[in-house]
Parts: structure tokens; C-alpha cells; sequence
């Protein structure tokens, strides 16, 4: 399986970045290595001082797709959960500055925790949910989906164009605003609809 991350999803969010709202999707990839299960702790890695928080909802894709049109992009997925776009910042700076790729930055081991998923009919709207990020009990990050710049289904659309979406990839959707450094012995908890579906802790 494959882990898909949308950037700058959220104008907010971009803004904090200081970076421009995009015109079309930006997207990268993490590894399976990266995905954290089961609540268990993510641990500190040594080659980085500054491991940001980016809370994203994300979608599991149920079926094979390529090409995939926007009409159609909602059949592709069936459950939608709560993960953490870890990110080395102070190495992201680094890449940026030099114009290289962000690999390292944000695709090492364990920067994808992902909790459990909820079917997506259980939702009234999708493009009106909310979701939440705390550490040690108090709320750092606020998303709605009303706030998303690309939708899912334009996110699949999009990225269905490059690479062929097989079942059980996840599409982590962007982050919100309020993202910001972790430290060693907090514990996060991320929530869709005030339903914690994720919890762990930094060791
Ligand atoms: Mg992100």
C-alpha cells in the first residue's frame, strides 16, 4: 500500500506557512514504514529538534482506480479516519531552502499514525466535518471539511492522473491551521465529530 498526503489543503493553513495557496493539488507520498497503528507511541527520532503535529482526516481507498473521474471518485472510498502528518520542520526548512525533495522531512519511519475509520455514510455532509487534534487534553487544531480547498473527490481525480489508487491506500487530506512541535511524553489525541479514534504518545 501507498500513503498519499495532500499540502496546503487548507488556506489557513498555507497562510501560517507562509506559503501560497496552491491552483491545483500539491501531493506526496510516505511509505508503509511510515504508518503507526493500534494507538501505538510514536517515538522522537533523533536526526530532528523540531517534529510538527499536522492533523489530517484520511480516506482509505476501497478499489482499484486510474484516471478516476470527479463524478465518480466518491465509489473509490468507503471509510474515512484520523491520522498525523508528522513533519520534521527544521529539515523541511532545509529542503526547501535548497529546493530538494521533502522526503526526509516527512516520510520517515512512524510520521504516519492513523487511527480507526468510520463508514463515510454515517455522515450527514461530508464537506462539513469536523475534527479535532489535543495534546496532553487541550485543543491545538480545528478543522472542517467546508474549509478544504480540494475536495476528496478533486483530490482522487487529481491524483489518480499520476498513480494508480489501489485498495487499502490512504489519502491523508491536509491539515488545518495550528500546527506546531510535539514533545516527548505528550499524549495526542485526534477526534472526528468529538469521537477520539486516535490516541497515543510521544516517547
Ligand atoms: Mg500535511
Amino acid at each position: 500500500m501507498k500513503i498519499i498526503c495532500i499540502g496546503r489543503n487548507y488556506a489557513e493553513h498555507a497562510k501560517e506557512m507562509n506559503a501560497p495557496v496552491p491552483s491545483e493539488p500539491v501531493f506526496f507520498l510516505k511509505p508503509d514504514t511510515a504508518q503507526i497503528k493500534n494507538n501505538l507511541p510514536f517515538y522522537y527520532p533523533d536526526f530532528s529538534k523540531e517534529i510538527h503535529h499536522e492533523v489530517e482526516l484520511v480516506l482509505k481507498i476501497n478499489k482499484p482506480g486510474k484516471n478516476i473521474d470527479i463524478q465518480f471518485a466518491n465509489k473509490y472510498y468507503d471509510e474515512i479516519g484520523i491520522g498525523i502528518d508528522f513533519t520534521a520542520r527544521d529539515i523541511q526548512a532545509k529542503c526547501k531552502e535548497k529546493g530538494l525533495p521533502w522526503e526526509k522531512a516527512k516520510a520517515f519511519d512512524g510520521s504516519a499514525p492513523i487511527g480507526k475509520f468510520i463508514d463515510k455514510k454515517k455522515f450527514v455532509d461530508l464537506n462539513a466535518i469536523n475534527f479535532n487534534l489535543k495534546i496532553n487534553g487541550k485543543t491545538v487544531q480545528i478543522g472542517n471539511t467546508k474549509d478544504l480547498l480540494f475536495s476528496f473527490d478533486a483530490v482522487i481525480a487529481y491524483v489518480s492522473k499520476f498513480f494508480t489508487l489501489k485498495k487499502g491506500d490512504l489519502i491523508y487530506t491536509g491539515t488545518p491551521e495550528g500546527v506546531g512541535p510535539v514533545v516527548i511524553g505528550d499524549t495526542l489525541e485526534a477526534s472526528i465529530e468529538n469521537e477520539p479514534l486516535l490516541t497515543f504518545e510521544i516517547k
